[in-house]
């Protein structure tokens, strides 16, 4: 019974604040969200008042807190590279936003909440721009977990076709585990700041598909359609980071590369 689990929901500031106010934490990882980007177009405002406003109370909060106790508890901020939306690749911490979802336009604003927290109050906030990071607890209606489960299914038998969006989209996919690394070492450095997290390579849908195909001794192209449904009204074309600041800062580097994942 080392883990202890609370109730609570970003959409209740006063929860929150009881939470924190109970476990008196030293870190706090904040990565709630609806995380979903296809989703954020049907329910733009939850998912700003989830992500965006969520983010807000969990900020108050924690000034409350540090306030209250003398003590400076370390906050992570799950950012996302989807901030960067249609910002030319390599996108690092310099690198502009240009959000393209009603999730990407969110996160920018949870961002900025971050920064802001950080400069007026003196608390120690990083936020990580973390590029896609999979891993098979990923939800299984992002891309890499519908695919391999559907590879999965077609060679079992269970199932005869995919249906896919974007076949072009480029990402930069890592595996979860290494990013998670990234976010504790934030947390341990002597002052916080802003990192990218990613691989520095990228890959389009359709590469991936091949390959997770490829695995099972299968030939995409008998297996996987397009259906409109699963095209975003605005869509980011390619993400490529540059994680050089948390190289040389952090002294992180991913281990496990594209063909592992
Ligand atoms: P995202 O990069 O945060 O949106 O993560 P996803 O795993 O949801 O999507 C990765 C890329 O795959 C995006 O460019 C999507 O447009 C593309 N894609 C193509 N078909 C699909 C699909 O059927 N489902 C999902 N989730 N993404 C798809």
């Amino acid at each position: 019974a080392n883990l202890f689990l609370h109730y609570g929901d970003l959409l209740d500031g006063a929860g929150l604040r009881r939470i924190i106010a109970e476990t008196n934490p030293d870190e706090i990882y904040h990565l709630g969200a609806q995380s979903h980007v296809k989703v954020s177009f049907e329910q733009p405002s939850y998912t700003a008042n989830t992500d965006a406003v969520g983010t807000l109370r969990l900020l108050e909060a924690l000034r409350d807190q540090c306030n209250g106790t003398g003590k400076s508890v370390r906050f992570y901020n799950a950012g996302s590279s989807e901030m960067f939306g249609m910002s030319t690749p390599p996108q690092n911490e310099a690198t502009p936003f240009y959000p393209r979802s009603p999730y990407a336009v969110s996160k920018v604003a949870a961002h900025w909440y971050a920064v802001n927290y950080r400069e007026a109050y003196g608390l120690f906030i990083a936020n990580g721009i973390l590029f896609n990071h999979e891993s098979p607890r990923r939800g299984e209606t992002f891309l890499t977990r519908k695919v391999t489960r559907a590879v999965g299914r077609i060679a079992m038998g269970l199932q005869d076709k995919l249906y896919l969006g974007n076949l072009d989209a480029k990402r930069d996919w890592g595996y979860a585990g290494d990013y998670v690394k990234a976010m504790w070492l934030m947390l341990q450095q002597d002052e916080p700041d802003d990192y990218v997290i990613a691989t520095g390579e990228s890959h389009s849908v359709r590469e991936f598909v091949e390959a997770a195909f490829g695995e099972a001794g299968l030939d995409w192209r008998k297996y996987v359609e397009t259906d409109p449904r699963y095209i975003r009204p605005t869509e980011v074309d390619h993400l490529e980071g540059d994680a050089s600041r948390a190289r040389s800062k952090l002294g992180w580097a991913p281990e496990v590369t594209f063909a592992e994942l």
